[in-house]
């Protein structure tokens, strides 16, 4: 066994772990970052079939800033990175629809459109609506001391139409809540601000643009991360961790750890001889089938840049009792971003799954699992033909990922993209002095606040001067 000593350990290099990466390495600290996966980016990151390449995490970026906008999140995650604005190449979404059986509710980054549409769809309800937006606004969400309760009860305390409240709560769950039907309030007003108030956009280059941006500050920075290098335990003495040991039989000497693998997944590493499975592991996962085609979205008839779908009265977001749940979906058509630079039509399709079911037939039977996902794919295809008129179905080329394939490239326990409802906001182990976490688990999901985690919990435990800039 080798050994070595560094000022500070990263583990995992996805949004969160980068970020904070950035702030060690411009403190001048001599950091380690390791990442188990051969690429960077975690749950936002890319692969490649053939000559195509495809993103994995990224429908859209939320928290869409304008240049010269001073003061939102986004903005002050690019001045604690010194990154400017212009080298995201932020490409704004047309609009979005939230789309259940009777109504359809339209949004886009201009927030006046939202409360329109709502006034609209639901004119008696817009006072209540308003005013809901009022307590938003004055709502203090990222405050690490928040207690947690129930965003429905809050909503509820404003807004009496249960269709609107449903409406109005599919895209914030779906794109941010690790807990069944329900979020806790302050994530609500996070996910509301960022979808509703700031909106959509995309990098020109996907996925892709975000992580190189990240990756080239810490190479000049003179940081390296260490890719194919897994942490496989935690080490603590007298309750302060003091090192790591990784999977090359490399023993880490550190006394500040930070983790972005989660709030189990780093109690695993803790104690990887006596974990057991916790209830609270995150029960909602995914599958996602992406199509290429011909024809562009528009010409195959919707400009729509993302469609929130649900075939209910009520919003079931749940771990479905089946593979998917083959009546709501989260479309997302990436040509219909406003600068569309692609060659051919990318149409995605993301339903919720079960990840037992998944994990149960992949480990049986592999030839079963994959006419599984087969079989998806076609469930998918028809969903698509309800949206788009002139889709016959035909495609050039498909790939359709489960919620194993999470689960085996990042290593989150039950395939949980948003980690488990188990949120850790204080980024704190009370029992391990020196250990923290940052990243999903500690409440902040999505692209943009993962990255504002690692910066803030970086900043908040290992650099106290910089949370001042
Ligand atoms: C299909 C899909 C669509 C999404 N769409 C959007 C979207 O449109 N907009 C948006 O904002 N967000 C989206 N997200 C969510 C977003 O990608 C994540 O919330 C965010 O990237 C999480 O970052 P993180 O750093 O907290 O965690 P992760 O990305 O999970 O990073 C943790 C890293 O730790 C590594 N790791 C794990 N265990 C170890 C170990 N033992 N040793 C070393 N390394 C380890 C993992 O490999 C991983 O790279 C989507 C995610 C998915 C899967």
């Amino acid at each position: 066994m080798t050994s070595q000593k560094v000022d500070y350990i990263v583990i995992g290099a996805g949004m969160a772990g980068l970020a904070s990466a950035i702030r060690l390495l411009m403190f001048g600290k001599k950091v380690l970052i390791v990442e188990k996966h051969s690429i960077p980016g975690g749950l936002n990151s890319y692969y490649k079939r053939g000559k195509r390449e495809f993103d994995v995490g990224l429908h859209a970026l939320t928290n869409t800033v304008k240049p010269g906008e001073k003061g939102k999140p986004f903005h002050k995650i690019l001045k604690q990175l010194r990154i400017p604005l212009e080298n995201f190449e932020l490409s704004p979404q047309s609009y979005s629809l939230i789309k259940f059986p009777d109504k359809t509710l339209k949004f886009t980054n201009d927030f006046n459109e939202f409360i329109e549409s709502i006034h609209q769809q639901f004119p008696n309800d817009i006072d209540q609506f308003l005013s809901l937006v009022e307590h938003i606004k004055n709502f203090n969400e990222v405050a690490l001391d928040n207690e947690t309760f129930m965003a429905k009860d809050v909503v509820r305390s404003f807004i009496k139409n249960e269709s609107l409240i449903e409406m109005i709560f599919c895209p914030l769950l779906i794109y941010g809540s690790a807990w069944e039907n329900d979020m806790d309030f302050s994530q609500f007003v996070v996910m509301f601000k960022s979808i509703y108030f700031e909106g959509f956009a995309r990098p020109n280059g996907g996925v892709r643009t975000i992580i190189n941006l990240l990756t080239a500050k810490i190479e000049s920075l003179g940081g390296e991360v260490r890719y194919k290098t897994a942490v496989t335990k935690i080490i603590e003495q007298n309750g302060a961790v003091c090192g790591v040991l990784l999977n090359n039989e490399t023993l880490v000497e550190c006394s500040n750890v930070l983790s972005t693998v989660g709030n189990f997944e780093t109690k695993k590493l803790l104690n990887p001889e006596l974990f057991v499975a916790e209830e609270n592991i995150g029960k909602l996962s995914f599958t996602e089938s992406i199509f290429i085609t011909k024809e562009k979205p528009h010409t195959l008839g919707s400009d729509a840049t993302i469609i929130f779908y649900n075939n209910r009265p009520n919003y079931l977001y749940r771990c479905p009792q089946t593979f998917i749940d083959n009546q709501s979906a989260v479309v997302c058509f990436p040509n219909n971003f406003k600068n569309d630079q692609m060659d051919e039509g990318w149409l995605r399709v993301t339903s919720m799954a079960n990840f037992n079911l998944w994990k149960n037939l992949n480990s049986a039977d592999k030839k079963s699992y994959l006419q599984k996902k087969e079989e998806v794919a076609s469930e998918n295809i028809e969903l698509l033909k309800n949206l788009l008129p002139e889709f016959s179905g035909d495609y050039l080329f498909k790939d359709v990922f489960s919620p194993t394939t999470i689960t085996r490239y990042t290593g989150h326990l039950g395939g949980a993209v948003y980690g488990s409802p188990d949120k850790i906001r204080s980024g704190k182990f009370p029992e391990t002095k020196g250990l923290y976490l940052a990243g999903t688990d500690q409440g902040f999901l999505g692209i943009v606040g993962a990255m504002l985690s690692g910066i803030s919990i970086t900043n908040l435990y290992f650099l106290q001067n910089g949370s001042n800039e």
